[in-house]
């Protein structure tokens, strides 16, 4: 009988270019590919009509019909993989599952225990495959973890010029053409396995959910974005990214996020530009969600603590539910922070400069807790990455790792002007602001010229003064 691996897919939902499917073939004669609707992560997604699940629907979809031209099928399950799994292993005589590793400290957990349950019967054999580097190779002399950003970018530069890691990955993209012929089909399963042939709506009932169809993001664009990113954004990226009407950034991280495009391939593309200023930067950027991860890696209790332990339960929080409602319903009075909810709502994904204004917003002119900012963010982003968004709140709030000091808080009005100087991005996502002038929009007396605009909830200038004498408190 010849031997059948299944490759588990979780973050890299993509044939090509992906470590599981390389190593599955390298040492097992069949394939079976499975992915797991996980009830215990379903359980965090509240809005029945959640986009990021018709997101996964269609990817899933994709995946499937790429697997059947080559003549085998993804098999979808329901329920926890700590009782899938064991049961798949029996059923089908499984001696090794190849997935990619998952650096969250209750993913890591999952598999732990799943280890546990199989035994010696079958091995889980974890690859790193959404990140360039494992987060427990780059150390400080004293091999210990870095706690700086520009330290372990460095390192992290060294490495993999040294270790040649792009050449060997290089040949990965060979092993997807070897799938042909080697993909299992098992016999029918039992309930917990979910029908695909019906479609993506039909699909997701099977979990509870609704099917939503979504013009702005679509799996099969993934490489498209990246590639249309390098050939028009790249070179000037290091000038456009701030500015929030431009769509300067690549906007892939929703494809990043569901591993539809591989973390080497966008490497690959931009040190194949070498000296270009903008590629640099960018990669900065992707070294940036490989720094954050690998601090939630070597510290799991900054899921939701400070990472600075002089923040830790210090910051008297302001708890008033009418000031996070405010927030989240966009009615801050201040427009720039307003639009960038909007943005959010409407689009599932925000700005990166738009993100550092409204969560220093949030977190020092409202004296929000920065975890109900990133709670709040989760519930919407189509890149939501636990690791990001939390380094992000932190970073903004000034208790994570390499933070920006407490008493620089941005002044959402300076930002407006400097990063929107035609208000075309408030103008964009409030549209009821379309004809009022954009050094009125910008204007810290604004609700004075346009008193029809909701109050701000606060007087920027006392709300900051209030915020650097609570963060110095805090920290004495
Ligand atoms: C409060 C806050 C919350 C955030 N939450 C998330 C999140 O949940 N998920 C997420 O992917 N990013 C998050 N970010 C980082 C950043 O805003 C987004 O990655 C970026 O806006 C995505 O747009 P892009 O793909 O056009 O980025 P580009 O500028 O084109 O960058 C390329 C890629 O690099 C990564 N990246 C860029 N900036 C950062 C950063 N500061 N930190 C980590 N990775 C980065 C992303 O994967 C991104 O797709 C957050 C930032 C802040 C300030």
């Amino acid at each position: 009988m010849s031997k059948v691996s299944i490759v588990w897919l979780r973050r890299n939902l993509r044939l090509a270019d992906n470590k599981s499917f390389a190593a599955a073939l390298r040492n097992a004669d069949k394939v079976l590919p499975i992915f797991i609707f996980d009830t215990t992560i379903l359980k965090r997604f509240q809005n029945p009509y959640d986009r990021r699940l018709s997101f996964l629907a269609n990817t899933l979809c994709l995946v499937n019909e790429q697997l059947q031209k080559l003549a085998g099928k993804l098999c979808v399950f329901h329920g926890t993989p700590l009782e899938i799994i064991p049961k798949l292993v029996k059923l089908l005589k499984i001696q090794a599952i190849y997935a990619d590793q998952d650096y969250e400290p209750a993913n890591i957990e999952r598999d732990r225990k799943i280890q546990n349950l199989l035994a010696d019967q079958c091995i889980l054999h974890l690859y790193c495959d959404h990140l360039l580097i494992k987060p427990d190779i780059i150390l400080t002399k004293y091999n210990e973890p870095y706690k700086v950003y520009t330290p372990y970018m460095q390192a992290f530069r060294t490495h993999i010029v040294n270790q040649g890691t792009l050449a060997q990955n290089r040949l990965l993209t060979a092993y997807t053409y070897q799938l042909e012929g080697r993909l299992f089909i098992p016999p029918p399963l039992d309930a917990q396995s979910i029908d695909l042939s019906l479609g993506e709506a039909a699909m997701l009932q099977q979990v509870g959910y609704l099917y939503t169809k979504d013009a702005l993001w679509d799996p099969k664009n993934a490489h498209h974005v990246l590639n249309s990113f390098f050939k028009t954004k790249i070179d000037h990226y290091k000038a456009n990214r701030d500015f929030l009407h431009f769509n300067g950034t690549s906007i892939c991280s929703p494809y990043l996020r569901f591993g539809l495009i591989s973390i080497r391939s966008c490497y690959r593309k931009a040190l194949a530009l070498a000296s270009n200023l903008g590629a640099t930067t960018w990669v900065n950027e992707l070294i940036w969600r490989e720094f954050y991860t690998y601090i939630l890696y070597h510290f799991p209790n900054t899921v939701n603590q400070a990472f600075q332990e002089k923040y830790r339960g210090t910051i008297p929080w302001n708890s008033k539910q009418e000031d996070y409602d405010k927030f989240i319903h966009a009615q801050t009075g201040y427009p720039i922070v307003d639009a960038a909810i909007k943005q959010l709502l409407l689009e599932g994904w925000m700005h990166n400069r738009a993100r550092m204004i409204v969560a220093s917003f949030f977190t020092k002119n409202l004296l929000l807790d920065w975890r109900k900012g990133e709670n709040f963010f989760a519930q919407y982003l189509m890149d939501y990455e636990l690791a990001s968004n939390v380094g992000g709140w932190q970073w903004s709030s000034s208790c994570g790792t390499d933070a920006q000091p407490y008493f620089r808080i941005f002044n959402p009005y300076l930002q407006g002007k400097k990063f929107d100087p035609d208000a075309q991005y408030v103008k964009k996502y409030l549209p009821s602001l379309q004809t009022i002038p954009a050094d009125v929009i910008h204007n810290v007396d604004f609700h004075k010229f346009y008193p029809h605009y909701p109050n701000p909830m606060v007087d920027y200038g006392l709300s900051r003064v209030r915020a650097i004498e609570t963060f110095k408190k805090a920290g004495q």
